[in-house]
C-alpha cells in the first residue's frame, strides 16, 4: 500500500477531513442543534462502522502479534517494554498536570452558582486499592470469552488473545503454520475492512464536529476558563514536548515525520472522542504509514488504546486537583501522591470511549476522601463542557499509543525509513 499512488491519496484524505472539520464547525455554530441534528447521523454510521471492526481487530491483532513475537522469552521482553512505556508515559503526563494545577491553582475561588449542572453517572464505589488491582487482574481473564465478545469487554478479549497468541506458538509446527496464516489472513480481512471506513472518514468527521460544536456549554466554558487552559496547557506539553523528546531520545526519528503519519488517527480521535473506535485508524497509520512491523504494532496498538491513556491520567489529577481547591481543602503531601497513583490506575481502568475519564474521577476522589455531594455537583458542572477536553485528551492517548509502538519497534532494531530524521547537510 506505500506506493505513491497510496500516498496521494492519503494526502487527498487528510485535506478533505480538515475542510471536513472546518464545514462542520461552522454548520454546528452556524446552524446550533437542529442544524447539527441533520447531519449527525453521518458520524453515528462513521462510528458504528468502526465499531463494527474493533472487536474482531482486537482479537485477531492482539492473537497473531503475540503468536509471532515467539517464545515466552521474546513475548515477556516486548510486554514489560511496552509495560513500561505506558506507566512511564502517563506518570510524566500526570506530573506536567499536577505542577500546572498547583501552579496556576484553577480551583481557587471558583464559583459553581448559576452554572449549568448535568446529572452524573455513578460507578460503582471502588473499593480500595488493592481490590481495584485485583478487579483489573481479573478482567484480563474473561470467565466466557464469548461473552466478552458480545460485551465488547476489552481486557477480556485482550487476554484471552494473548492466551490463544501464546497457544499458538507452542502448538507442534504443523498446527502452528496453518493457525497463524488463517489468523494473518483474517487480521488482513479485518484491515479491509477498516480501509473501507476510513474512505468515508471525512464524511463521518463533519457529522461528528458538527454535532461536538453544539455541546459544550459556552457560559460555562468562559467561567471555567482557567481550569480548560490548565488542562490545555498541561496536554500540549506533554504531546508537543515530552513525547517528542522521546521519540528523538529513544527512537531517533522525526516527530514531525511521525506526526504527518498519524494525522488521521489524531483526528479520528479528536472527532469521536473514543480511543477504541479509533483503534482501527490508529492501527492503519502505525503500519502502513509509519511502517511500524505488525509483531509491534499488533500487539502494542491494541492494548494501548485499552490501557495507555496518557490524557486521561492528567485530566484525573487535574480534575481532582481542581475540585479539592473548589472546595476548599489543602490537600497533603501524601493526598497529592494518592492521586498521582489513583489517576495512573483510573487512566488505565477507564474505557476507550466518549467520557470515560470524567466518571472514572471518582475513583481518585474516593482515594482522597473527597467524593461527596458538592464534588459531585462540580463534577456535573465539569460534565457540562467535557466535550472539548474529551477531544483534547483522546488524541493526546492516541498519539501516546503511537509513539509506543514507534518506540518499541525501535528499540526491537526496526528502521522505520519513513520517520527518518533529516540528515543535517553535510559540506
Ligand atoms: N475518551 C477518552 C478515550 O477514549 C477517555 C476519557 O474520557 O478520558 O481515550
Amino acid at each position: 500500500m506505500q506506493t505513491e499512488t497510496s500516498g496521494a491519496w492519503y494526502r487527498r484524505l487528510h485535506n478533505q477531513v480538515l475542510l471536513a472539520m472546518v464545514l462542520g464547525a461552522a454548520v454546528g455554530l452556524a446552524g446550533g442543534p437542529a442544524a447539527a441534528d441533520k447531519v449527525g447521523w453521518l458520524g453515528t454510521v462513521f462510528v458504528q462502522l468502526l465499531k463494527m471492526v474493533i472487536v474482531p481487530l482486537v482479537f485477531f491483532s492482539v492473537a497473531t502479534g503475540v503468536a509471532s513475537v515467539g517464545t515466552g522469552r521474546d513475548l515477556g521482553r516486548l510486554g514489560l517494554k511496552t509495560l513500561a512505556y505506558y506507566v512511564t508515559t502517563s506518570l510524566a503526563a500526570i506530573f506536567v498536570g499536577q505542577l500546572l494545577v498547583n501552579a496556576i491553582r484553577p480551583g481557587v475561588g471558583a464559583s459553581f452558582e448559576g452554572l449549568a449542572s448535568k446529572t452524573v453517572p455513578q460507578v460503582a464505589q471502588p473499593a480500595g486499592a488493592g481490590q481495584f488491582a485485583l478487579d483489573l487482574l481479573l478482567r484480563f481473564i474473561p470467565k466466557n470469552p464469548i461473552e466478552a465478545f458480545a460485551g465488547g469487554e476489552m481486557l477480556g478479549i485482550i487476554g484471552f488473545a494473548i492466551f490463544v497468541g501464546v497457544a499458538i506458538s507452542h502448538s507442534p509446527i504443523q498446527v502452528r503454520d496453518r493457525a497463524k496464516t488463517a489468523f494473518d489472513a483474517a487480521f488482513e480481512v479485518m484491515m479491509t475492512l477498516t480501509g473501507f471506513a476510513i474512505k468515508v472518514l471525512p464524511l463521518g468527521v463533519f457529522g461528528l464536529i458538527a454535532v461536538a460544536a453544539t455541546s459544550a456549554d459556552a457560559a460555562t466554558v468562559r467561567a471555567l476558563v482557567k481550569y480548560v487552559v490548565t488542562i490545555a496547557l498541561g496536554l500540549a506539553i506533554h504531546a508537543g514536548v515530552t513525547l517528542p523528546l522521546l521519540l528523538i531520545v529513544l527512537g531517533r526519528v522525526s516527530p514531525r515525520a511521525h506526526a504527518r503519519a498519524m494525522r488521521d488517527a489524531l483526528l479520528t480521535a479528536f472527532s469521536t472522542s473514543s480511543s477504541a473506535a479509533t483503534m482501527p485508524v490508529t492501527l492503519d497509520g502505525v503500519e502502513r504509514r509509519a511502517g511500524v512491523s505488525k509483531r509491534v504494532a499488533n500487539f502494542v496498538i491494541p492494548v494501548g488504546a485499552t490501557v495507555n491513556m496518557d490524557g486521561t491520567a492528567l485530566y484525573e489529577c487535574v480534575g481532582v486537583i481542581f475540585i479539592a481547591q473548589a472546595l476548599g481543602f489543602d490537600l497533603s503531601a501524601a493526598q497529592q501522591a494518592t492521586i498521582v497513583v489513583t489517576a495512573l490506575a483510573a487512566s488505565i481502568g477507564a474505557a476507550g470511549i466518549p467520557s470515560a475519564g470524567l466518571v472514572m474521577i471518582f475513583i481518585v476522589l474516593e482515594a482522597v476522601g473527597l467524593a461527596g455531594e458538592a464534588a459531585t455537583v462540580i463534577v456535573g458542572v465539569m460534565l457540562a463542557i467535557d466535550r472539548p477536553l474529551d477531544m483534547m485528551r483522546t488524541a493526546v492517548n492516541i498519539w501516546s499509543d503511537s509513539c509506543g509502538a514507534v518506540i518499541v519497534a525501535r528499540s526491537e532494531g526496526e528502521e522505520l525509513p519513513a520517520l527518518a530524521r533529516p540528515r543535517p547537510a553535510v559540506r
